[in-house]
C-alpha cells in the first residue's frame, strides 16, 4: 500500500552494524530480553494505528531501571534511535518502530512498588497497566482516575508518552493532572528523578513537559500518582436526542451554566448501534445521538446535578432520559461505551480522530465532519469524551483497500484541520505520533515548533528518541 506520511531514512551506519549491536545488547541484559529474530519481532512492527508498519532491528525488555539505561547509553554511543513502548496501544503510531531502531518495551517492568493511602499516591513500574492501578487500591476505597478505554492493556507509561485521557477525566482531569513524579532514564543512559510524592516542585514544570512528550524526552520506568476517594455513588444516565446538532448544543450548554458532571460522553447513530450490537447495554436505538452522562457523590448531590442537567437538556428537545437503575446497568452503559473502538472492529476497519474543539463549535464541528467523510464517500461513526470536546470520529473504510485507505486519511487530515479552524487542536489525548506529525504546521508556526525542538534537543540532542514522531520531518535542526 503506497504510505501518505514519509519515516526518517534509516541510519546506514545502524543498519550496516546490526550483528554486532544485537550481540551487544544480548550481553547487556539478562536472557531472554532481547529480541532479534524476525519472527518475534513481528509483533512490535506496528500499534493500533495499523496502516504503518516497520519491522525494528532489535526488542529490548529490560527489567530494571539500571537496564534501561545501559541500553540507552549503548545506543546514544553508536547512534541507534529508540522507540518506547508500553502496550503498543497507540492510535497516532507512537510507538511504531523504525528499520534502525531498537524498541525498548517496558512489559517486563510491570510490579507495583508502594502504596501510600496517607499521601493518597502509588509509585509504580512504567509497565504496570491503567486499571492494575485501580484495581491494588479498590477495596480500601480509592482509584486512578484518568481512565482510557484501553485501560485493560495501556501502561502508565505509555499514558504519560501521550498524556492520556478518558472518559471521566471531565471532572478529574488527565494524566498531567494525576502525575506527581517520574523516575526517568535520559537519552545517553543518565537516570533522573522529577517531581515526588508533593503536589507541586520547585523550578520549571519539567514533569508537565515529560508528560506527553511521546517517549521523545526520556524513559520513564517508575511514575508516582495521585489516588482518589471513590465518591459516595455514581449514576449514568442516558440522554437521547433527535440530532447530534441538539446533542452538542446542549452539551455546550450544561457546560456553560458551570454544572461539571463526571463524564459526558456522545454517541451518533452508527456508533449507538455497533455499541449496542456488542455490548447490549439497552441503549436506545431510536435515537439520533446519545450522551451518557455520570453524576456522582450522596444521593441528594447525584438527584440535584441530575435536575439541573435535565433542565437544559430539555431546553434542547431531550427526546429519551433513561435513569440507571442497578450496578449491573451501569457497568453494561460504560461497557458498550468502553468497548466502542473494539466493537466498530468487528465491522470495518477504522482511524480514529482525536481533535478537540470549543464546546461552542461542537455542532457545527460535528455537521462539517459528517459531510467531509460522506465527500470522500466513507462513513462515519462517532463517539467521544464531548464534555471535554474532545472528538473521535471513527473512518470507517478497508485497510486492504488502498484508495480507500488514501481516502480515508485524507477524510482524517481535513477534519483534523478543521478542529484547528475551529479554535481547537489536533489532538485531545492520542497524541502527534507519526499520524498527526506533518499538520503541525497547521497548528503551530515554525517559530513556534521550533521552540518546541529546542526543548526536545536540551534533553536529547542526537535526537534518537522516537526521532520519527511529532516534528515534520522538513525544518528539523541538524542532529
Ligand atoms: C481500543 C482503544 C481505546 C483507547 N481509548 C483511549 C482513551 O479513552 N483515551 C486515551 O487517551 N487513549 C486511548 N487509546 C490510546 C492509547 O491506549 C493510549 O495512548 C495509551 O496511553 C497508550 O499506552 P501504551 O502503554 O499502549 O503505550 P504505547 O502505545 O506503547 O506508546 C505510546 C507512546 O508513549 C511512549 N512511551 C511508552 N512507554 C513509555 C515510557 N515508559 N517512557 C516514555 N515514553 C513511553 C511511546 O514511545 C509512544 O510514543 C485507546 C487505544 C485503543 C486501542
Amino acid at each position: 500500500m503506497p504510505e501518505m506520511i514519509g519515516f526518517l531514512k534509516p541510519r546506514q551506519a545502524v543498519l550496516d552494524r546490526r550483528q554486532e549491536i544485537v550481540a551487544d545488547l544480548k550481553d547487556l541484559l539478562p536472557k531472554g530480553c532481547l529480541i532479534s529474530e524476525e519472527r518475534e519481532l513481528k509483533p512490535f512492527e506496528t500499534d493500533a494505528f495499523l496502516a504503518y508498519r516497520r519491522l525494528p532491528l532489535a526488542v529490548a525488555l529490560p527489567e530494571t531501571t539500571e537496564q534501561v539505561a545501559a541500553v540507552l547509553k549503548y545506543c546514544s554511543r553508536y547512534g541507534v534511535p529508540v522507540v518506547p513502548r508500553g502496550a503498543g496501544t497507540s492510535l497516532s503510531g507512537g510507538a511504531i518502530p523504525q528499520e534502525d531502531a531498537v524498541v525498548i518495551g517496558l512489559s517486563k517492568m510491570s510490579r507495583i512498588l508502594d502504596i501510600d493511602l496517607f499521601n493518597r499516591t502509588a509509585t509504580v513500574q512504567a509497565g504496570v497497566t491503567n486499571l492494575n492501578i485501580s484495581e491494588a487500591v479498590s477495596a480500601d476505597g480509592f482509584f486512578y482516575a484518568p481512565d482510557p478505554s484501553s485501560q485493560l492493556a495501556c501502561t502508565i507509561g505509555g499514558n504519560i508518552g501521550m498524556n492520556s485521557g478518558g472518559a471521566h477525566c471531565l471532572k478529574y482531569g488527565v494524566t498531567t493532572n494525576n502525575l506527581l513524579g517520574v523516575k526517568m532514564v535520559l537519552f545517553d543512559g543518565t537516570v533522573i528523578e522529577l517531581g515526588g510524592k508533593a503536589l507541586d516542585a520547585a523550578g520549571y514544570d519539567l514533569l508537565g513537559l515529560v508528560c506527553g512528550s511521546e517517549g521523545q524526552l526520556g524513559i520513564v520506568t517508575e511514575a508516582t500518582v495521585r489516588l482518589i476517594a471513590k465518591p459516595e455513588g455514581a449514576r449514568p444516565v442516558l440522554f437521547g436526542f433527535a440530532s447530534s446538532e441538539a446533542a452538542g448544543a446542549c452539551v455546550a450548554d450544561v457546560i456553560g451554566a458551570g454544572i461539571i458532571p463526571v463524564a459526558i460522553e456522545f454517541m451518533d447513530k452508527p456508533a449507538i448501534e455497533i455499541c449496542e450490537a456488542f455490548a447490549h447495554a439497552g441503549y436506545p436505538l431510536d435515537v439520533e445521538a446519545l450522551l451518557i452522562v455520570e453524576v456522582e457523590g450522596s444521593e441528594a448531590e447525584m438527584d440535584a446535578m441530575l435536575q439541573r442537567i435535565i433542565d437544559v437538556a430539555r431546553r434542547h428537545g431531550v427526546t429519551k432520559i433513561r435513569e440507571c437503575q442497578s450496578a449491573l446497568e451501569a457497568a453494561l452503559i460504560w461497557k458498550g461505551r468502553k468497548s466502542a473502538f473494539g466493537a466498530t472492529g468487528r465491522i470495518a476497519d477504522y482511524i480514529c480522530m482525536d481533535g478537540t474543539v470549543p464546546l461552542s463549535q461542537l455542532s457545527h464541528v460535528l455537521r462539517k465532519t459528517g459531510e467531509i467523510v460522506a465527500g470522500y464517500g466513507l462513513r462515519v461513526a462517532n463517539v467521544f469524551h464531548a464534555g471535554d470536546g474532545n472528538m473521535h470520529p471513527l473512518i470507517l473504510y478497508n485497510i486492504n483497500d488502498p484508495e480507500d485507505a488514501a481516502r480515508a486519511e485524507a477524510a482524517g487530515n481535513d477534519i483534523l484541520k478543521l478542529c484547528v479552524d475551529a479554535g481547537g487542536c489536533l489532538t485531545g489525548e492520542h497524541g502527534v505520533g507519526i499520524e498527526k506529525r506533518d499538520l503541525m504546521l497547521h497548528q503551530y508556526s515554525r517559530t513556534d515548533l521550533g521552540q518546541q525542538m529546542a526543548a526536545r534537543a536540551a534533553f536529547d540532542p542526537e535526537w534518537i528518541l522516537n526521532p520519527s514522531k511529532v516534528f515534520p520531518l522538513e525544518g528539523r535542526p541538524a542532529a
